[in-house]
């Protein structure tokens, strides 16, 4: 009984996503390690709201 080699089932994924720079970010879960490619584009995957200090 090998319960190492067996890949743990994901209840809900943790993803960490690096530090935006481009249009798309790869993630990684946490508790997995699976990985997801986020679009940083509106309608995406994740919407990240920068605070504008424009007045
Ligand atoms: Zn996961």
């Amino acid at each position: 009984m090998s319960e190492s080699s067996i890949t743990a089932p994901c209840t809900g994924h943790h993803w960490m996503l690096p530090a935006p720079g481009g249009l798309t970010s790869v993630g990684t879960c946490k508790n997995c390690g699976a990985e997801k490619q986020f679009s940083n584009s509106s309608g995406g995957g994740w919407v990240l709201r920068s605070a504008a200090k424009r007045r």
